[in-house]
């Protein structure tokens, strides 16, 4: 078991305003180590009377939050932003520890967790109104803005921190109070946050996590008429479920959704970059992230040149438990990810697919993959078709720009796409073309707190961070007054 030197963050309990408690029933559910497969330690396994509870305690806690000023509010969340970068490397453990990401990503992933506070502490004391130029004498025309009330989030395992506060800022700066319901697997690392925010002097009901039961939780936050909103994180499925259950009570949702994410490399691209930016953006989180590179394609003249090169970089990557330091590939958050990517590997192979690095579970056994290359693909298979989540990367070769394009959107989703490309009229009239919501070109990450996160079609509604994230927390109010 790994020691953390800051033991108030280690929490087993969920938080109801302001208090550390248990399920009704005393009963809880086990956490694992996906590395190790050790039981790390127990979480409350709640229901909907706990998720009422908590969703009562933030309607209580919303009048005198929303009537303190955005100045006031955003030194509430700048003082969690700084106990959150005083105790990075022990959240860092914690995340490693549940999620199985390597130390150095979740040193990385706890720092962006922070930009989300102190950047919507600054965007909250920007949220204007309008006076609109009257259409009548005698009438003035004024928009107010206004808190949108309690707020419900639900989030995935793959980024426990980082998609707790990019939805826990915004609402809490825009003077929403809000109830938390993190992924099973991966609790730890939102109770401490939470812990962190009581210490930080967030009032008690402001922010409440509930562990437990998806689906009694989520019923009670899409159903409950007190909840105004609803923030999503996770797969499409239950993305569509829980909108559908929000309509009976007319909630405003954020939906941030799967991807299949094409990533392009053109014959004019800098070849030794774009490995650089495949390697990142697929086998980061071992390939398990919303935005990683799901297909590859490779314009002719560069595929060989381009495969070569990207499969030494493969063959190389230290695969490993996410708490010794040499490890750039954790495991998979489970063995039944494991061994799900093994079946669209084998299905792959089975329609023709070439392996040429990894192609099977690691000797490390367990939720352990081999980070592997798949050539020889074809738009029938369903690494082509459906998002891995996991470290399998799947080339293509390509002729022209409009087959990759054609490709590239032949797909139900719309989150992240990729392009290498040195032409810069290429690069306009692909990105133009590309219809998703994020486009890097030259890069393989993208995500950062100061721009709109988010996607279209199947993967998703609204969008997280930037000026734009604020304004799903906001209610749009119009006076019409006459003189
Ligand atoms: P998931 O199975 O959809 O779970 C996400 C969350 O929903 C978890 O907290 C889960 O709780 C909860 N949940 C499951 N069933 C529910 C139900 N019936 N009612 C209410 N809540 C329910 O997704 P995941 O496997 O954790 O995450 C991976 C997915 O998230 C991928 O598709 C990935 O692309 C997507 N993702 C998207 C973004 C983005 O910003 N677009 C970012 C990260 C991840 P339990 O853990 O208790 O089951």
């Amino acid at each position: 078991m790994m020691k953390v030197s800051n033991t108030t963050l280690f929490k087993t309990q969920c938080f109801i305003d302001g208090q550390w408690c248990d399920a009704i029933s005393g009963l809880n559910v086990d956490v694992f180590n996906p590395a190790t497969q050790e039981k790390i330690g127990t979480i409350p396994n709640m229901g909907t009377k706990e998720t009422q509870l908590a969703i009562e305690a933030a309607e209580r806690a919303l009048p005198e939050w929303r009537n303190l000023t955005a100045q006031e509010r955003a030194r509430k969340l700048l003082a969690w932003h700084k106990l959150i970068i005083e105790n990075q490397e022990d959240l860092a453990k914690i995340m490693t520890m549940e999620q199985g990401k390597p130390l150095f990503e979740s040193r990385g992933e706890i720092s962006f967790a922070a930009s989300y506070l102190e950047w919507f502490a600054e965007e909250g004391k920007r949220i204007y109104g309008d006076v609109i130029p009257s259409n009548q004498k005698g009438r003035r025309l004024i928009v107010t803005k206004e808190p949108i009330g309690v707020c419900a989030a639900i989030t995935p395992w793959n980024f426990p921190s980082a998609m707790i506060t990019r939805k826990a800022a915004p609402a809490l700066a825009a003077g929403c109070t809000m109830v938390l319901k993190p992924a099973s697997q991966t609790p730890y690392s939102a109770l401490a946050l939470v812990a962190l925010a009581e210490q930080a002097g967030i009032p008690a009901g402001v922010i409440n996590v509930v562990t437990g039961k998806s689906s009694e939780i989520g019923g009670e936050l899409t159903s409950n008429p007190i909840v105004r909103k609803l923030s999503f994180t996770g797969s499409t499925p239950i993305g569509i479920q829980l909108m559908r259950q929000c309509a009976e009570t007319m909630k405003k949702v954020t939906m941030e959704l799967g991807g299949n994410a094409p990533f392009i490399v053109f014959n004019d691209a800098d070849i030794d970059a774009a490995v650089e930016g495949a390697l990142i953006a697929k086998y980061r989180n071992a390939g398990q992230t919303c935005v990683c590179a799901n297909r590859f394609y490779v314009q002719e003249d560069v595929y060989e040149q381009f495969v070569t090169k990207f499969a030494q970089r493969i063959a190389a990557l230290p695969v490993g438990n996410g708490i010794e330091l040499e490890t750039i590939i954790g495991p998979m958050i489970d063995e039944k990810a494991a061994q799900n990517t093994q079946i669209l590997v084998d299905e792959a192979v089975n329609q023709g697919a070439e392996i040429l690095v990894g192609g099977k579970r690691h000797s490390l056994g367990g939720s352990f993959f081999e980070p592997t290359l798949l050539t020889n693909v074809n738009v029938d298979m369903r690494v082509a078709r459906e998002e891995i989540f996991g470290p399998v990367a799947p080339v293509f070769k390509f002729v022209s720009e409009q087959d990759v394009i054609e490709a590239a959107n032949d797909t139900e989703f719309g989150l992240a796409c990729y392009i290498y490309s040195r032409d810069v009229g290429r690069i306009w009239n692909v990105y133009e073309a590309l219809e998703y919501g994020m486009v890097g070109v030259n890069v393989g990450v993208l995500a950062t707190e100061v721009a709109p996160f988010g996607g279209i079609k199947s993967s998703g509604l609204g969008r997280e961070g930037s000026k734009y994230g604020i304004e799903d927390y906001i209610e749009i109010k119009y006076m019409c007054l006459g003189l």
